[in-house]
């Protein structure tokens, strides 16, 4: 059978557990008072009921043995029988009086006169002991007594009063009391189960309204701000929501600035072609000279192009999740010493100095390729935004303790404004636009280290004097933190 999802909806909904909890909370206590109430009212009743009669069995009794009845010669003979009858009219009962003979000398029913009587009762009171007996099946209290003579120094047992008391009037009290109990209950819980579910409807208001209010807020980011102040959960609800919201509208604004910026960047060396290709093309008598230079320059601005494809692609390679790390053990002083000997021939186009120090031999767990790049692009920068007059140089240190090699790249370059210092690993950002233009750059090379560094839980520090040089600190662990 399927089943309704409006109703496993319901049956889910915080609105249901609570109806749920009023119900719990409106009929056990209520039940369980009445019930209590109305057990311990039968209680005290049948006891009470006990000690009434068991104080009037005993000025019976004391009377019967001062009077000498046993002995069949006592002048209060009527009195004490209009005794015992009258108790038996009081308390809907009956009486029996036994003589030493375990012979029934009175019985206020008149049916069993003269007969012997034997129970573990008489017997028991024949020693001495006072019974008393309640049986709830069948609504009576029972009573044994023995006859003893005050005055008699041994305390011999004359007979024994054996008395049954009914409690029917006692019951037919308890069904009067739990009719009433179950009607003011069934009010009680009728009214709390109102009253509870309406108030819950109440409370659950606001959450209704917060719902409704994100539904509203639906996809856009705009100058949205939810807000609902009735309680402390929703107010928090509410600031961790807006918060969330900002950050998502940095997320989409940075998202709309990075694929504005790439359509531009991939657009100025297309412009440039373009423009090169409409120029040869207008000019069909230029000479070959000119047609070469023009081409020169369309095979400069397809470079330009490729390099910045490469480098967005490297970028998307950066950003992916950890997992697409090829982790493995590597030498980084060997590595450093490939990376230094490629790049040799740009220092000694920029006459750039290039030293390598290393201080001890060093083997860390890293993706070989991604470092590579990572660490190239410092080197390159270092080179390229260097002096050019020949005094210029950069010094690469490696050195490591029991946790982290560090990688120093230092160099007596231009050095970059101190308000550019928090954009340089932003995508696309360049101190001057020009300058890194005409040397190649793209403006998407920090960025590209850095987030290789942050993938091996590494760090990257920046230090810059414009006009005397730039230092750039790298921290990665030796073992790879997954
Ligand atoms: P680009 O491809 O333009 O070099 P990067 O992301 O590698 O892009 O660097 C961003 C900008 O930071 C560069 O355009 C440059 O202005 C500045 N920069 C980076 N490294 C250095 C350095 N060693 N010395 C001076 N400026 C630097």
């Amino acid at each position: 059978m399927q089943k309704n999802p409006r109703i496993l909806q319901f049956l889910k909904s915080l609105k249901f557990r609570l109806i749920l909890l009023v119900i719990v909370i409106a009929i056990v206590p209520g039940t369980v008072l009445s019930i209590g109430i109305l057990h311990s009212y039968h209680l005290r009743a049948i006891s009470l009921r006990q000690s009434q009669v068991l104080s009037q069995a005993k000025i019976l009794t004391n009377q019967i043995s001062t009077s000498q009845y046993m002995d069949n010669d006592s002048q209060n003979y009527k009195t004490i029988q209009a005794q015992m009858d009258m108790l038996t009219t009081v308390y809907d009962g009956r009486v029996i009086l036994v003589d030493n003979a375990f012979r029934i000398v009175y019985d206020t029913y008149n049916i069993d006169f003269h007969k012997t009587i034997i129970s573990e009762e008489v017997i028991k009171s024949f020693s001495g002991q006072e019974i008393i007996n309640y049986d709830p099946e069948n609504n009576y209290i029972e009573m044994t007594l023995p006859i003893v003579n005050p005055d008699d120094p041994s305390r011999t047992v004359l007979g024994v009063l054996l008395m049954s008391v009914s409690t029917d009037n006692i019951e037919l009290n308890m069904e009067y009391l739990q009719r009433i109990a179950i009607i003011i209950s069934m009010t009680v819980i009728v009214l709390l189960l109102f009253g509870g579910v309406m108030l819950i409807l109440y409370l659950l208001r606001p959450l209704r309204r917060l719902s409704d209010e994100i539904a509203a807020i639906e996809t856009g980011y705009g100058d949205y701000r939810l807000q609902v102040n009735d309680y402390t959960e929703t107010i928090r609800i509410c600031e961790k929501f807006n918060t969330l919201l900002a950050r998502m509208k940095v997320m989409d604004d940075s998202r709309q600035e990075f694929v504005s910026n790439v359509s531009h960047e991939l657009k100025t060396p297309l412009t440039s072609i373009k423009v090169l290709a409409d120029s040869i093309n207008s000019m069909p008598d230029a000479p070959k000279e000119l047609y070469q230079e023009f081409m020169g320059d369309i095979t400069n601005e397809i470079e330009r192009e490729t390099k910045i494809v490469n480098d967005l692609l490297s970028l998307v390679r950066m950003d992916k999740s950890a997992a697409d790390l090829n982790i493995e053990t590597v030498n980084i002083n060997e590595l450093l010493e490939q990376i230094l000997k490629r790049l040799q021939p740009i220092a000694d186009r920029q006459k750039v100095e290039l030293v390598l120090e290393t201080f001890r031999p060093i083997s860390a767990e890293v993706d070989e390729v991604k470092l590579t790049l990572a660490v190239t692009n410092l080197i390159e920068n270092a080179i390229k935004y260097n002096k050019t007059d020949g005094e210029g140089w950069v010094h690469v240190t490696l050195n490591a303790d029991h946790q982290y090699f560090y990688l120093k790249v230092e160099d007596s370059g231009i050095g970059i404004p101190e308000e550019s210092l928090e954009h340089i690993y932003e995508r696309f950002y360049r101190v001057d636009k020009s300058h890194s233009r005409e040397i190649g750059g793209t403006g998407l090379g920090l960025a590209i280290t850095r987030s290789c560094i942050l993938m091996h839980r590494g760090a990257i520090k920046v230090y810059s004097v414009l006009g005397e040089g730039t230092t750039f600190d790298v921290r990665i662990p030796l073992n790879y933190i997954t």
